[in-house]
């Protein structure tokens, strides 16, 4: 019995929590933007809101620049009981990055947010999944020297932003770190792996063909997460100057994407663990991945 519960309680919910102007486009610079006067908190209050209502605790991936100018909204996330994760300092590429510049990165990170928590963070997530083959030799590694248990950073397929096509599509240990990556969740779509679950992905697909995926995965034995960023809520952010295809990407399918979030988890509520609880679990031999 025991065992059957964990088949089908592995579903995980993630927020990334930054700002509307974080993203990684060719001549968007987020540093030129300015943190207060933005609806971030009242966007995240929507989120707990929603993950109250069915009862779901999530796992947050939190920019260490918003932790530092709006340490309130980590603590309100901790206090209701979700996982307070990290997601880099000020939302940097991985991929351009020297092994000791990420390392600085992400000391930066867990610094502040576990200066507010009071708990060590062991859950790391790339901003725009910017993780690369040629970057897998030192991440992992340095993730392991610096205290993490596991990473959600890897999308295993192909656009023309990132991801990795040949890389695992479920839970595992990608080197002898000893770090657990779970990658973003893929589907299959005219032979190809493209997301469904989570930001543009999520948006585009129609809710019902997104549930029969979840309900398909999970009886496979494979568990989905779902990620959503708080601006994806907000029909009235300010708007980034992006060409026609990466605006297409940014903004379309926002105005229903509350009611489609809130549809997934009144479905599949009973299913959701933190990414922490499961990391922890599969480290001791609890469960296996
Ligand atoms: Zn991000």
């Amino acid at each position: 019995m025991a065992i059957l519960l964990f088949m089908i309680t592995r579903n995980f919910l993630t927020f990334d929590i930054e700002e509307w102007f974080h993203a990684n486009y060719d001549g968007i610079d987020s540093s030129q933007y300015d943190f207060q006067s933005t609806e971030l908190e009242a966007n995240v209050d929507r989120l707990i809101a929603i993950c109250d209502t069915f009862n779901v605790k999530s796992t947050c991936f939190i920019l260490g620049d918003v932790a530092r100018h709006k340490p309130h909204i980590v603590k309100k996330l901790f206090d209701a009981g979700h996982e307070i994760a990290s997601h880099g300092s000020s939302h940097k590429l991985i991929y351009p990055m020297t092994p000791d510049e990420f390392r600085t990165d992400i000391q930066m990170s867990s610094e502040i947010l576990e200066q507010i928590i009071g708990e060590k963070v062991i859950g790391f997530r790339a901003p725009s999944w910017s993780v690369k083959s040629d970057t897998l030799s030192w991440f992992y590694e340095v993730l392991a020297e610096e205290g993490f248990l596991y990473s959600s950073s890897v999308y295993p397929a192909k656009n023309t932003l990132f991801g990795i096509e040949s890389f695992p599509d479920t839970p595992h240990y990608p080197s002898s770190a000893k770090i657990l990556e779970i990658p973003q969740s893929v589907m299959k779509l005219f032979g190809n792996r493209v997301g469904y679950a989570g930001g543009g992905y999520l948006r585009f697909f129609p809710t019902w063909l997104i549930k029969r995926v979840v309900r398909a995965k999970n009886n496979e034995g494979k568990s989905v997460f779902i990620y959503v960023h708080p601006r994806e809520i907000d029909i009235h952010q300010p708007r980034l100057q992006l060409g026609w295809m990466d605006g297409y990407f940014h903004y379309q399918g926002i105005a229903g994407c509350e009611e489609k979030l809130s549809l997934l988890l009144e479905e599949f509520s009973s299913s959701f663990i933190r990414m922490d609880d499961y990391a922890t679990k599969v480290s001791a031999g609890e469960i296996s991945v």
